[in-house]
């Protein structure tokens, strides 16, 4: 046997596994998962419950979700104020996302902002939620996202009440609410 028999036989062994192994990772080879783990090195402590993050197609969402929610969460909607069923509830308990069930805020954050949509002053864990710059509509603000499944909740903005200062300006139709 030749050495460049030997030498071809082993670049295409290790092709042959290499693609294999690739071809396992692949998650979208495997139709029925609606959803796929994604490792993130950057995730803390406090975002361990966070580890399993909700990737789904758009029209998976659109099955799922109601029209408001869909375009409020998926296409970065905004209710018209005042008309969100949250605005004025002032019950114990935590709002949800409404498309994934990641626990985001709680109703100890909860206040009255005037602004007529459900405020908060922070999210029930930093994890929670991300924070991500938004220049549309010709202004400079901060989107939050769910930290889970990327849906849009909201902005945030530095007008809030103590202890943070920040105030969690969140679409109704973002959210579930769980009483306690
Ligand atoms: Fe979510």
């Amino acid at each position: 046997m030749s050495r460049l028999f030997i030498f071809t036989s082993i670049i295409i062994s290790s092709t042959l596994i290499f693609g294999f192994l690739s071809l396992k990772d692949n998650p979208r080879t495997d139709a029925n998962k609606s959803y796929t783990q994604l490792s993130d090195s950057t995730m803390n402590k406090s975002e361990s419950d966070m580890k399993t993050k909700i990737v789904k197609s758009d029209e998976e969402w659109k099955k799922e979700l109601t029209p408001e929610q869909y375009y409020v969460l998926r296409q970065k909607g905004t209710e018209p104020a005042f008309t969100g069923e949250y605005y004025h509830l002032n019950e114990d308990g935590i709002y949800t996302c409404a498309a994934c069930g990641n626990e985001l805020f709680s109703s100890d954050t909860k206040y009255e902002s005037g602004s007529g949509w459900p405020s908060y002053w922070a999210p029930v864990d930093e994890g929670k939620v991300k924070l991500i710059e938004d220049h549309s509509l010709g202004m400079v603000r901060t989107e939050v996202v769910c930290g889970r499944c990327g849906g849009h909740l909201g902005h945030v903005f530095d007008d809030g009440p103590k202890p943070t200062g920040k105030r969690y300006c969140i679409n109704s139709a973002a959210l579930e609410f769980k009483k306690k």
